[in-house]
C-alpha cells in the first residue's frame, strides 16, 4: 500500500473517463484517502456516483476556480474534514472554442485570458489557498501535453498555456521546496476525453501518436493514474520541478519511424501506413 496514510484532493473529475478519475484510482487502490471537487450543481449529481465509487460522498466539494471564494471555502472544508493534507491533483483546463481551432493570430484577448485563468493561474492559487494545511512532505501534481513544447494542429491557445503552466510548475518547485512541498507535471499522450472533444481534428491527434510512439500505442487513464500515483507517493520523494511524460514515447521522436519489408527494405512509416 504505497499511498497508505496519505490524504489529498484531486480537482478535475467529469466522468468516469478523466485522467483525474485514473489518478484518484491508482491512489484509492494503493490506500490513500481522497477528495475530490465537482464545477456546478449539474456536475454535482452527474459525480456524485462517482464519488460514491471512489469511497469519497463524504468528502466532495464544489470548486469553480474561476471563483476565488470557492477556493478558499475549499480549503475550509478540507481542513474541517481531513485535516493536513498531503498532495494536490490539478487536472484542469479550459479555453474557448475559438482558441482550438482556426487561425492562432485571430486569438481574442478575452479567449486568451480565461485560457490562462483557468488553465495556469488556478494551480498557483489553489496551491497558495491550501498551502497552511499541505504536510512538509507533500506533492502537487498538474497536467500538461505536448502541444506546450512543439506546435500541434489546433491546439492553438491551449498550448501557450501548456508551455505557461510548465514553467509555472518549476518556479512553484522552487519557491515550495524550502516548505517540503514538491510540484510535477505528467505531460500525457492523447487520450478521449471531454476536454480533449474540444480540440479540433482529436482523432487524427490520436492515429498519429499510435502511429509513431516507440510504443505503438496510445496511452490510457490507467496509465497516466499509475505515473501520477507515483508522483504523489513518496516514492518520488527526491523529485521536483519535472515535467514527466507518459506518452509512449512519443515525444522523444524527430521524424517517423523506419520500417521493414520482408526483403529488409526500409521505408518510412508516413500517417502510420507502411
Ligand atoms: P476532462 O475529463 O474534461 O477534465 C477537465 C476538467 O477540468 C473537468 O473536470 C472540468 O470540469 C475541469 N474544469 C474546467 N473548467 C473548470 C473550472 N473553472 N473550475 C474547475 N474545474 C474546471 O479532461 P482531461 O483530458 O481529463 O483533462 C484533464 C487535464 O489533462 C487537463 O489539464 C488537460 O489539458 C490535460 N491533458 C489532457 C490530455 C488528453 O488528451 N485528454 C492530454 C494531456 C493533458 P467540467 O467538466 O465539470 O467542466
Amino acid at each position: 500500500m504505497i499511498m497508505k496514510g496519505k490524504k489529498g484532493v484531486i480537482l478535475g473529475i467529469a466522468n468516469k473517463k478523466s485522467i483525474a478519475y485514473g489518478i484518484a484510482q491508482a491512489c484509492r487502490e494503493q490506500g490513500a484517502e481522497v477528495a475530490i471537487t465537482f464545477l456546478n450543481e449539474r456536475f454535482e449529481k452527474k459525480l456524485a456516483p462517482v464519488a460514491e465509487d471512489l469511497g469519497c460522498a463524504d468528502k466532495f466539494y464544489p470548486c469553480d476556480v474561476s471563483k476565488p471564494e470557492e477556493i478558499k471555502a475549499l480549503k475550509e472544508s478540507l481542513e474541517k474534514d481531513m485535516g493536513q493534507i498531503d498532495f494536490i491533483v490539478h487536472s484542469i483546463a479550459f479555453a474557448p472554442k475559438e482558441g482550438l481551432t482556426g487561425r492562432f493570430y485571430e486569438i481574442s484577448k478575452d479567449a486568451f485570458d480565461i485560457a490562462m485563468d483557468i488553465s495556469v493561474y488556478s494551480l498557483i492559487e489553489i496551491v497558495r489557498e491550501l498551502k497552511p494545511i499541505l504536510s512538509n512532505n507533500s506533492s502537487v501534481l498538474t497536467l500538461s501535453y505536448y502541444g506546450g513544447v512543439k506546435y500541434i494542429p489546433n491546439y492553438n491557445l491551449m498550448g501557450v498555456a501548456k508551455a505557461a503552466l510548465e514553467m509555472t510548475t518549476r518556479y512553484l518547485a522552487e519557491d515550495l521546496g524550502r516548505d517540503g512541498i514538491r510540484v510535477n507535471a505528467i505531460s500525457a499522450g492523447p487520450i478521449k476525453t471531454l476536454a480533449a472533444a474540444g480540440i479540433g481534428e482529436f482523432g487524427f491527434m490520436l492515429k498519429w501518436n499510435a502511429a509513431h510512439a516507440p510504443l505503438k500505442k496510445n496511452v490510457t487513464i490507467q496509465d497516466v493514474g499509475n505515473s501520477g500515483m507515483y508522483l504523489l507517493s513518496d516514492l518520488s520523494a527526491s523529485v521536483t520541478g519535472e515535467v514527466h511524460y507518459v506518452d509512449a514515447g512519443f515525444n522523444i521522436m524527430g521524424m517517423p519511424s523506419v520500417s521493414f519489408d520482408e526483403d529488409g527494405r526500409q521505408s518510412i512509416a508516413w500517417n502510420g501506413e507502411k
